[in-house]
């Protein structure tokens, strides 16, 4: 039998299966989707099996080495999805392969060192065998370490003469966690005997065999438990292992990140009307099997959730999983909280903030059918769960569903590609829809679910709108307009609480000289410098290059260095001069870099510990606090001037999100928006929760400057140390797609980007628009493959990235 397998190089020339031998011993353990080791020319590599034949056309295959998984990591599904993304996302198999598997599955591989001429060796280097008996199957890396210059040096030599040699081994990074348990398998009757038998003196150990004599003795104990419960020391407990009283037995544990925490079970809520409406066609669906996209349009606060819940709750009774994504920075405790309080450990997470060995765990309990839920960012929507019954996708308008690495996918397709295959429904849900997605709803593409009132017909939150610019005319130079002032004081005399938005990171975006105009710029991107006052540094958020503050100008020596825009820390200092008795919480992405600490911060907030909460893009979302009755956007248009033809629509869903924050329960809540241009539509729309208006405004026009939804985009970015060669490469690609594509395409560029240089290399670009190339992936790929084949030796990178979210 034959075994195709991708194999773990991530190049073009290897991008298709290779055909290996499976040695007859290994017959019952291939299976398509396990992960094996092979050789491949003079190395050993981590492959994929994806399928196995009888025959092959090659003669002399070589053999597959060994068998890492004895259960498949990825199922036929997964194997088939792997391969529409390859061609679909333009990316490698083995790179779609890997990043549907969490990083802990990842292979590493270890250079050892081998002596295959010691003969030889020993005649050229005269005695040079004493210290490479010493390095002999040690670690190249370590020997690297270790070893002298001379040593290295002959070590060299005798490679490239092929009396030495580095055999590669193939390590699978990912770890169980083991726990030792201890238990006996006398009866009482024995386990007394043995009991009454033991020295007066073995205290320890006449503790421990009472704990078993007094508890049910026949239940395994963790070692650790067992000491502290029985006031015993480890050797007593050795000792009793010993004499074959007690078995000690190592057990697999998986780590549970929420197993310490308390959740309270909740029951699935009568739904209104309106709820019962969108829920009832899903439900069908999920009966009869049927694949249907549902785009769920509903207010902040209109139960989609709820709706969501009940859903997953049908999908489990049938005896199926659901898959439900969230975008990573609304992957609060709150909301995982709800679903663990649903459906209890029948639920997995997978979030940033996990460590790769619980990542790697949760995926486990997927894999191994032991949950039927999972909640989880992006990548989660590779779950290896074999019977979906239902894809929920909420807050669906988040560009972070879009992969910005290879493979560039967008979780959306994903799920409506894994809806197909299951027949299952896929529900999009969102208080602001993406253009694209509500205009296909428009279409017909997708039903329409809509939410028109929020649960118990609370008002949406009154936005008062406040123009920056007269603030300033009228002599008032805080970042804080009076009407925002007064009514923050007014809160904190009344005891409620606020939250204060800020699209901004750091103490300040940039610095600048006030004499001479001077930026400072990172020496690598040419990007300006943000400084962080903590830190009293300056760093470059493209490459993580940092530097102190310079005393003086660099180009004009001026002593008047200021620090430009507000970021998070600025406004935190201002609130302290003007309200010292205010208390505040800030988050942002330099408090909450601690795992734990965004939900500590937040635990914090809502048990009351503060008066103001104080962030940035990462409170916008999902956050559900019912003392809030005031919500205050400090800076509204600081995305509307990206250089982004989304940049309104982003502005839009932002300020919408913000304002759902407020008078969520009982009290009511009141939201003002602070704005240099607030007469923009997509602020005051926002400010009116006027999605259709906005939506009309918007496409009208995307439509004038010919932008998705109208026109599919793909943008190709070429970038290299050498500036003339990216123009040049570029230009030729320009010239490459001209001829080929239809003469409806349009081709623009090539430009500079909007950062024209990022870690010393430099960026140009051009843009495909479109509407209907049947041959773009294929004149994609034949694109790439020609540029990029031409300057190998020349580190030139291009990057095809198909229906971008990034434009930068
Ligand atoms: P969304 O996800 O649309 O923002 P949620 O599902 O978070 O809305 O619902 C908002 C609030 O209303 C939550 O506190 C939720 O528990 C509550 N809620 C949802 N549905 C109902 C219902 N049918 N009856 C009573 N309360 C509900
Ligand atoms: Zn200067
Ligand atoms: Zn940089």
């Amino acid at each position: 039998m034959i075994a195709k397998v991708i194999v773990d190089v991530p190049v073009k020339q290897t991008d298709k299966p290779f055909d290996y031998f499976i040695p007859d011993s290994f017959l019952p353990l291939v299976q398509p989707g396990i992960r094996v080791v092979v050789p491949f020319g003079p190395r050993k590599l981590l492959g994929f099996v994806i399928d196995i034949e009888e025959e092959s056309q090659l003669t002399n295959l070589k053999e597959i080495e060994s068998i890492i998984d004895h259960e498949p990591v990825l199922t036929d599904e997964l194997i088939e999805l792997g391969d529409w993304l390859s061609k679909t996302a333009l990316c490698l198999k083995i790179s779609a392969y890997q990043a549907m598997l969490p990083a802990a599955m990842k292979a590493s591989y270890k250079k050892y060192l081998i002596i295959t001429d010691g003969k030889e060796l020993n005649e050229r280097w005269p005695g040079c065998l004493t210290f490479l008996t010493d390095y002999e199957n040690k670690e190249w890396a370590q020997i690297l370490k270790t070893a002298s210059q001379e040593e290295i040096s002959i070590i060299q030599k005798a490679l490239r003469e092929n009396m030495v040699a580095l055999e590669q081994v193939v390590h699978d990074k990912s770890t169980s966690k083991k726990i030792k348990m201890i238990r006996t398998e006398l009866t009482k009757d024995d386990l007394q005997k043995a009991y009454d038998q033991l020295d007066k003196r073995a205290k320890k150990q006449k503790n421990v065999l009472a704990y078993f004599l007094n508890e049910d003795h026949g239940t395994p104990i963790p070692l650790t438990s067992l000491i502290k419960k029985a006031d015993a020391g480890r050797s007593a407990i050795n000792h009793l292992v010993d004499k074959g009283l007690l078995i000690e037995e190592e057990v697999e544990q998986l780590r549970d990140p929420y197993a310490h925490s308390e959740i309270e079970k909740t029951t699935p809520l009568p739904l209104t009307n309106e709820q019962q409406g969108v829920l009832e066609p899903i439900v069908q669906d999920i009966e009869e099997d049927k694949h249907q996209v549902y785009l769920c349009h509903g207010v902040t606060g209109s139960g989609k959730t709820e709706i969501y819940m009940q859903a997953i709750d049908k999908v489990i009774k049938q005896g199926k999983e659901a898959i439900v994504l969230v975008p990573e920075i609304a992957l609060t405790p709150q909301m995982v909280h709800r679903f663990k309080g649903r459906f209890g450990s029948d639920v997995a997470v997978l979030h940033s903030g996990l460590s790769r060995g619980e990542k790697y765990d949760e995926w486990r309990k997927i894999n191994r059918g032991e949950v039927s839920v999972v909640v989880g960012a992006r990548s989660a929507i590779f779950a290896s769960f074999k019977k979906l019954g239902i894809i929920i996708i909420d807050e669906e308008h988040e560009t972070s569903y879009k992969q910005e690495e290879n493979p560039r996918y967008h979780a959306r397709d994903v799920a409506i590609f894994r809806g197909r295959f299951h027949g299952c429904p896929v529900v999009l849900g969102s208080a602001t829809p993406s253009l694209e997605s509500y205009a296909r709803a428009q279409k017909g593409v997708y039903k329409l679910a809509p939410l028109y009132n929020r649960i118990n017909q609370q008002p949406l939150p009154e936005v008062m709108m406040i123009d920056m610019r007269e603030e300033l005319r009228s002599g008032n130079r805080s970042m804080f307009s009076k009407p925002l002032f007064s009514k923050l004081t007014d809160r904190l005399e009344k005891g409620e609480q606020s939250v204060l938005f800020l699209n901004r990171r750091g103490y300040s975006t940039f610095v600048m000289c006030r004499d001479c105009g001077y930026v400072i710029e990172c020496p690598h991107c040419d990007i300006s410098l943000t400084y962080h006052r903590r830190q009293g540094r300056l760093k470059c958020h493209y490459c993580g290059y940092e530097e102190s503050l310079p005393d003086r100008c660099p180009s004009c020596e001026s002593e008047y260095m200021r620090y430009f825009g507000t970021g998070t820390q600025k406004v935190e200092e201002a609130l302290t001069q003007l309200l010292p008795e205010a208390r505040v919480i800030r988050m942002d992405v330099d408090t909450t870099k601690k795992k734990g600490a965004h939900e500590k911060l937040l635990k914090a907030f809502g048990d009351g510990k503060a008066d103001i909460l104080l962030g940035t893009q990462m409170i916008a979302k999902g956050l559900d606090f019912p003392n809030v009755t005031l919500v205050g956007v400090l800076a509204a248009d600081s995305m509307l001037h990206l250089p982004d033809f989304r940049a309104s629509e982003k502005t839009f869903q932002l300020l919408t999100q913000v304002a759902g924050r407020a008078g969520r329960h009982h009290l009511k809540g009141e939201v003002v928006v602070q704005s240099y241009t607030p007469d923009h539509y997509a602020i005051v729309d926002a400010g009116a929760h006027d999605y259709q208006g906005f939506y009309q405004k918007e496409m009208y026009a995307r439509h004038q400057r010919q932008y998705p939804p109208y026109f599919f985009l793909t943008l190709i970015t070429v970038s290299h140390p050498d500036f003339p060669k990216v123009v040049d490469v570029t230009q030729k690609i320009t010239r490459f797609l001209k001829q080929k594509l239809t003469n409806k395409a349009m081709i623009l560029g090539p430009v500079a980007p909007p950062i024209p240089r990022i870690k010393d290399r430099y960026r140009y670009q051009c843009m495909i628009k479109y509407k209907n190339e049947p041959d773009l992936i294929k004149i994609l790929k034949e694109c790439q493959n020609h540029f990029q084949e031409a300057y190998t030796k020349d580190a030139l990178k291009i990057t095809i990235d198909i229906n971008p979210y990034l434009l930068m």
